[in-house]
C-alpha cells in the first residue's frame, strides 16, 4: 500500500493589544456594551476615511521580524470584497500582494517535544495587518433575528501564514505553541483562545511518500483553539489518507470543523482568490517603513524563548529541557525568574515548584478553556475566586512557600499542594496555613495518622514486613494523604518503619 504524507499549513488570525483600532481611534478595549465603542470608519459608513494605526505598524514588524521575515517597501492595503452581515462596507481592508512580512521562518521541535534537538524548520509565506469585521450575535430567545455589535469591527488583527511545511498533528502543536510564545513574549497580543484573540484556518493535503507533488488541498475553517485545529488536522489525514487508500479523488474543498461531532464536514468548493476581486484600497496610501525604523525594531526586540532557554542553562544550571519547558510559557520564566533574582529563592527551588504544580495548573487551566473552568476542574468543586496574578505575584508566592517550609511549617509535599491552592484563590501562602493548620510534628498526632493507615493497609503492612521497600512508600504517602499534606514525610517514613520492624508502638 502507498504511504502518505501529510502536508499541513496554518494561518494565525491574532488580535494585537493596541488601544485604538487599525483605522480609526475607537478603543479596543474588552466589555464594553455592544456598539459604544464605534464611529462611522468602523460601522463603514460610506465617504469615511480610514487612518492607519501607527502602533499596529510597530506591533506588525516586531512580529514580522521576529519570525525573520524580509519587510515589504512599500507595503500595500487591499480591499478584499465579500458580502456579510457582519461587514457593512462589503470589503476587508487586508493585505495580499505586498503583506508587511513576507518569507520568514520558525523552527520547531520536530516531534511535538519541547526539547531543543531534532528542529524543523516551518516557513512563513507572510505577515500582514488587516481589520477584524463585527461579531454577529444569534439570541436564543429570538430565532427571528440576529444582531450585530460593531465593537469588534475595526480590531487590529496580523494573519500570519505558513507554508504547508508541517507533516504531523505534534509539529503543528509545537508551532502554534512557538507562535502563541512569540506574541507573549513581543508583548503583541494576549494571546487569549478564549476571548476569541487567536483564530486558525488549516489547510490539509496528502501526498504519496516518494512524491514531491502536493496532493489536493482541503481547508478547514472555524478552528478558534488548539484543541480544534488538533483534531481538525488529526481527522482529515485520516479521512484523506482512507479516501486516497481506497482509490477515491479528493476534491479541493472548503470544510468546517464541527466541535460537537469531533469531525469535519464540506462547507462549499473553493473559491479562488479572483472571487474575493483584491484591489488596492484608494484610501490609504502605501505604507513606507524606512531603514531606521526597521533597525529600531529590530534592536528593541526581547529575548525570545530559545535564548531565554540558553542563558537560563547558562546562569541557573537548569538541564536544557526543563529549561525548554520553563521559557515555553512567558508567565511562568517570568515568575520563577522574578523569585530567583529579587526574593533570593533558590534556583532549583523556584523551577521545580513551576514545571511540578505551576505547569500542572496552566494546563488544566488552558484544557479548561477558563481559569475559573480550571478551579473546577482541580477541586471538583466551584471556586468564584481566580488568579489574576502577575508574574510578581507568582513569585511571591514561591518565595512565600519556600520561608514556610525553611521554617519547618510545611512539608515539601504540602508547599506543593499548596502552591495550585493560592493560584486558584489568589489568598496567600500564610492565610491558607493559616487556615489549614502548619506541619503536623506532634508525635502523637502523627502516631495516630500512621496506626490507622496501617490498620487500613494490611497488604500493603505485611509485603513491608517481607522487605517490599515500594510498600512502605504507599504507606508513607496514605499517611500524607490522610494529613492533607501536613505531616513531615521523613518523620512519618521513620514512624512507619519503626512500627513495622519492631512491632513498637
Ligand atoms: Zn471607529
Ligand atoms: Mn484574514
Amino acid at each position: 500500500m502507498v504511504r502518505y504524507v501529510p502536508n499541513i499549513g496554518l494561518e494565525v488570525h491574532c488580535e494585537l493589544s493596541t488601544q485604538t483600532k487599525v483605522f480609526c481611534g475607537c478603543p479596543t478595549a474588552a466589555g464594553a456594551p455592544p456598539n459604544t465603542q464605534v464611529c462611522p470608519v468602523c460601522l463603514g459608513f460610506p465617504g469615511a476615511l480610514p487612518a492607519l494605526n501607527r502602533a499596529v505598524v510597530e506591533y506588525g514588524l516586531r512580529v514580522a521580524l521576529a519570525l525573520r521575515c524580509q519587510i515589504s517597501r512599500p507595503s500595500i492595503f487591499e480591499r478584499k470584497g465579500y458580502y456579510y452581515p457582519d461587514l457593512p462596507k462589503n470589503f476587508q481592508i487586508s493585505q495580499k500582494r505586498s503583506p508587511l512580512g513576507h518569507s520568514g521562518w520558525v523552527e520547531v521541535s520536530a516531534n511535538g517535544d519541547p526539547s531543543p534537538g531534532g528542529l524543523h524548520r516551518v516557513r512563513i509565506t507572510d505577515v500582514h495587518i488587516e481589520e477584524d469585521a463585527a461579531k454577529l450575535l444569534h439570541p436564543e430567545d429570538d430565532r427571528d433575528h440576529s444582531l450585530v455589535d460593531f465593537n469588534r469591527s475595526g480590531i487590529p488583527l496580523l494573519e500570519i501564514v505558513s507554508e504547508p511545511d508541517m507533516h504531523s498533528a505534534a509539529q503543528v502543536e509545537a508551532y502554534m505553541n512557538a507562535i502563541r510564545s512569540a506574541l507573549l513574549y513581543l508583548g503583541v497580543s494576549e494571546a487569549r483562545m478564549e476571548q476569541g484573540q487567536l483564530r486558525f484556518e488549516a489547510s490539509i493535503s496528502m501526498r504519496p511518500e516518494e512524491s514531491a507533488e502536493l496532493g489536493t488541498r482541503v481547508e478547514i475553517k472555524n478552528l478558534n483553539s488548539f484543541r480544534a485545529v488538533l483534531g481538525a488536522v488529526r481527522h482529515e489525514i485520516e479521512r484523506q489518507t482512507k479516501a486516497l487508500q481506497s482509490g477515491e479523488r479528493l476534491v479541493q474543498e472548503t470544510r468546517l470543523w464541527d466541535d460537537v461531532r469531533q469531525a469535519t464536514e464540506p462547507m462549499r468548493t473553493k473559491e479562488t482568490a479572483m472571487d474575493y476581486r483584491y484591489f488596492p484600497e484608494p484610501d490609504l496610501v502605501p505604507l513606507v517603513v524606512d531603514d531606521e525604523w526597521i533597525a529600531r525594531v529590530r534592536a528593541g526586540l526581547p529575548e525570545m524563548a530559545e535564548e531565554r532557554g540558553r542563558r537560563l542553562v547558562r546562569e541557573y544550571g537548569f538541564d536544557e529541557k526543563e529549561a525548554a519547558v520553563l521559557t515555553s510559557d512567558k508567565s511562568a520564566a517570568d515568575a520563577v525568574e522574578t523569585a530567583i533574582k529579587e526574593r533570593g529563592v533558590p534556583a532549583e527551588y523556584a523551577k521545580n515548584m513551576m514545571i511540578g504544580p505551576g505547569f500542572r495548573w496552566r494546563r488544566l487551566a488552558s484544557a479548561a478553556g477558563t481559569p475559573e473552568s480550571a478551579a473546577t476542574a482541580t477541586t471538583g468543586t466551584k471556586t468564584s475566586l481566580v488568579w489574576v496574578g502577575s508574574p510578581a505575584d507568582e513569585a511571591k508566592a514561591i518565595h512565600d512557600l519556600y520561608r514556610l517550609q525553611s521554617q519547618g511549617q510545611l512539608s515539601g509535599t504540602a508547599a506543593r499542594a499548596l502552591y495550585p491552592e493560592i493560584l486558584k484563590t489568589g489568598e496567600s501562602a500564610d492565610d491558607l496555613v493559616k487556615e489549614r493548620g502548619t506541619q503536623i510534628g506532634d508525635q502523637d498526632q502523627l502516631g495516630a495518622a500512621v496506626d490507622e493507615v496501617i490498620a487500613e493497609n494490611a497488604e500493603a503492612a505485611e509485603n513491608f514486613r517481607k522487605g517490599k521497600e515500594a510498600a512502605l512508600k504507599f504507606l508513607v504517602g496514605q499517611v500524607m494523604r490522610k494529613t492533607k499534606g501536613r505531616a513531615n514525610p521523613q518523620m512519618v517514613n521513620e514512624m512507619v518503619r519503626g512500627r513495622l520492624a519492631g512491632g513498637k508502638a
